[in-house]
């Protein structure tokens, strides 16, 4: 037994070692293995996550800024009607902006509830920029979209057509715009932070009516048959989170005019749009007032130019029959009686009901947009003199854009709010009696302009009337920006349903065409950096309805367009935007600027009273659905100077807990509304109405009211704050209250 049978079959010790080793060793593979497999299945039961963008996050900032202005005799712009002068708040205007940064490029989108970015305003906004960023943000990465609600306060342009209707340039009411602006992009740049981009797209049905079916129906048919409906259906989404998938912000695009509120409304209100966007920032900034936290939701104005959220339709408001549909009149009262309405009961059911509905869409696809947003940013800017484009429109073919002219039709308004005068929209020929006005008060249109704009009967040749200042402008800003697949593209004016969808396809053919771009969106971002009025297509104009009349540049208005977008979207697809002509640069008027806004005069009260003194007082009991009414005396709300980020109005409930009270609601919310009321001998009141939605508590609420009046002291004008309060009132539920 000397020999040490050390193992079977003849093997070495040290061999028999390894052979054990290796089984040992392959055991503990295996079971490691199996651990991990039973883990996995055990702790990640769903499928693997998204795999990690292909590119470092993007840096987003997102920011609000109140831009609301004195809300108190300087003319709302919109209906151009100089009549409807602001008289309290509806709801207050707030400039929404969005920055996004690729590492190498940074591009901002603005959009403000204001009826549309001026040049003179944008002119403003650059240089407070330049002053603060110096080259950061600039005209071609800056672009800057009104929501169009025609509740704003105007005063905030340069040409002479549009002092006319607004009482001249206010800078009472440009100021807080450019302030606001530059305010909500102060705030986006300071939150920069690492973040991702997804974007989604759906229809939203209901909301929206073409209001000229006649012109539409007079582009060409195998276009038409491309499309199901005569309005643009789709709301375009994209949703801004952080890394960790939490929502900071929201753009949304719809193509509807922000005219429910129409032309009897006095009070500033930031109408259909600006209704969603207070609604979606509710639901994500919950228990903040309106106006406050951190979510930002904007929803931007698109090619809206020929539709109508007033979804009833147009009827004569005398006999509540049907208009003429060629040429929206009546047959008696003419175009002022031939209303659309809809599809409330009044005005504020109507924006309750279509700024709802856009907020829920939007609500829905920013809920379900998982389509990352993913690539280098671009910008491409150009001005335009957009009175001398030429376009090739075929082998043989050259055609150009005109000097701007509004033509008869423009009189005669639209069904959203009709003209005072005897002018009917489809206007062809010119009307012998305004045209002799014209021709001794403004002069007569050169031939060249009338034969540049046939088949439009000019009313004013705009393009030719430059005292004190040119009517219109001549110079324009083209400009798209891209983040990823998706395309901006700023339209400096209202473009219709069709002239829409010819801008985004040639827009995506281009940037497609060298294969860098694929399944890229388009988006128009209407009424952008400066007014120009309409943009029909070149079938549309034929028929000179009041967009075809309003297209300022001439049946060639498009095509010009058309062109110039083609060009910046080559540009970036080749990535070679640095080479694009910058253009013209537009004048900055300095002198011979009108103005004919008085300033407010002194407040009186009447006899025994004192400024916040309730006239009116409230009941002592109400119930949810309620609207209670006090009445305070006022003074001018001129007066009150910078109004940003403060309010008029405070509805407050008593807190037993920690006896205090606490505030419901501002100005700013939906549920208020706040009327000013100008009466005899300088004397004022502010009126204020609270509906009581169905979710208030019952408690103890009272309603203050704040402001500030000017009066004499001496020698001197001084203005003095105030504040009144009503008495405390009750809200109590309905089963308690009989
Ligand atoms: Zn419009």
């Amino acid at each position: 037994m000397a020999k040490r049978k050390s193992a079977c079959c003849g093997l070495s010790a040290l061999e028999a070692a390894l052979i054990v080793l290796f089984i040992l060793m392959t055991a503990v593979c295996v079971t490691l293995i199996t651990l991990i497999v039973i883990w996995k299945t055990h702790t990640d039961p769903t499928p693997p996550p998204s795999p990690e963008p292909q590119h470092d996050p993007y840096l987003i900032g997102v920011g609000r800024a109140d831009c609301t202005g004195p809300p108190a005799e300087i003319p709302l712009m919109g209906y151009a009607n100089p009549q409807q002068t602001a008289a309290g708040i509806h709801t207050r205007l707030y400039s929404r902006a969005f920055i996004v940064d690729d590492g190498r490029r940074r591009v901002v989108f603005v959009t403000v509830d204001i009826g549309m970015v001026s040049q003179r305003l944008r002119l403003e906004v650059l240089q407070a920029l330049q002053m603060k960023y110096g080259d950061l943000y600039r005209q071609d990465n800056v672009v800057l979209s009104g929501t169009h609600t025609h509740c704003g306060l105007g005063g905030y342009f340069q040409y002479t057509l549009f002092m006319m209707t607004s009482k001249g340039y206010i800078k009472e009411s440009t100021q807080p715009l450019v302030n606001g602006i530059v305010k909500s992009i102060d705030i986006a740049h300071r939150n920069m932070k690492p973040g991702r981009i997804f974007r989604n797209r759906g229809d939203l049905d209901d909301s929206s009516l073409n209001r000229s079916p006649h012109s539409y129906l007079n582009n060409p048919e195998d276009e038409r048959h491309r499309y199901k409906w005569n309005t643009d259906k789709q709301v375009v989404v994209l949703k801004f989170t952080d890394l960790d998938g939490d929502g900071i912000g929201m753009i949304s695009w719809f193509a509807v005019h922000a005219v429910s509120m129409n032309y009897t409304n006095r009070m500033v209100s930031s109408d259909n749009m600006g209704y969603a966007s207070c609604l979606l920032e509710q639901d994500k900034n919950p228990g903040e007032l309106p106006g406050q936290g951190g979510f930002v939701a904007g929803f931007s104005s698109s090619n809206l130019g020929d539709v109508t959220p007033n979804t009833k339709g147009p009827h004569c408001a005398n006999t509540g029959l049907p208009c003429d549909y060629l040429n929206s009149s009546c047959p008696v009262g003419g175009t002022r009686m031939c209303q659309a309405y809809g599809p409330g009961d009044d005005m504020f059911d109507s924006t309750r009901i279509i700024g709802h509905k856009i907020y829920s869409k939007a609500k829905e696809l920013y809920a379900n947009a998982v389509e990352e947003v993913t690539g280098f940013l671009h910008s491409a800017h150009q001005w335009v003199n957009m009175t001398d484009v030429t376009v090739q429109i075929n082998a043989t073919h050259t055609v150009s854009t005109c000097k701007p002219a509004l033509g008869h039709s423009f009189a005669a308004g639209t069904i959203d709010g009709g003209g005072d005068l005897n002018f009917t929209q489809g206007a062809v020929e010119g009307d012998p009696f305004w045209d002799g006005i014209r021709d001794l008060v403004l002069g007569k249109p050169s031939n060249q302009t009338q034969e540049c704009h046939h088949p439009k009967p000019i009313l004013l040749s705009t393009g030719e009337m430059n005292w004190p200042l040119p009517w219109h402008p001549q110079i324009v800003d083209v400009q798209i920006i891209t983040i990823g697949s998706v395309a901006v593209v700023a339209v400096p004016g209202e473009m219709t349903t069709m002239s829409g969808r010819r801008l985004r396809e040639a827009v995506q053919q281009e940037l497609e065409s060298e294969g860098t771009f694929r399944d890229t969106e388009v988006v128009i971002a209407g009424l952008s950096n400066v007014y120009t009025h309409y943009i029909t297509t070149y079938e549309e104009y034929q028929v000179q309805r009041y967009e075809g009349a309003s297209t300022i540049y001439g049946p060639h208005t498009l095509s010009a367009y058309l062109q110039k977008f083609r060009g910046l979207a080559k540009a970036i697809a080749q990535d070679r935007v640095s080479e694009l002509p910058l253009g013209p640069q537009p004048p900055f008027f300095k002198e011979h600027l009108l103005s004919w806004m008085l300033p407010a005069p002194v407040d009186k009260t009447p006899q025994n009273t004192s400024f916040g003194d309730v006239l009116e007082q409230v009941y002592p009991v109400y119930r949810q659905g309620d609207v209670v009414s006090v009445t305070f005396v006022a003074g001018n709300p001129r007066h009150s100077g910078d109004i940003r980020d403060k309010t008029f109005v405070t509805v407050e409930i008593y807190d037993n807990r920690t006896e205090t009270w606490e505030i419901v609601h501002t100005d700013a919310s939906w549920e208020t509304r706040f009327h000013w009321l100008k009466g005899s001998n300088q004397q004022s009141n502010a009126t204020i109405e609270w509906h009581i939605p169905s979710s208030a508590p019952s408690g103890s609420y009272r309603i203050r009211h704040f402001g500030h009046y000017k009066q004499w002291k001496g020698l001197q004008q001084v203005i003095t704050a105030y504040e009144g309060a009503s008495e405390v009132f009750r809200v109590a539920s309905s089963f308690y209250s009989h």
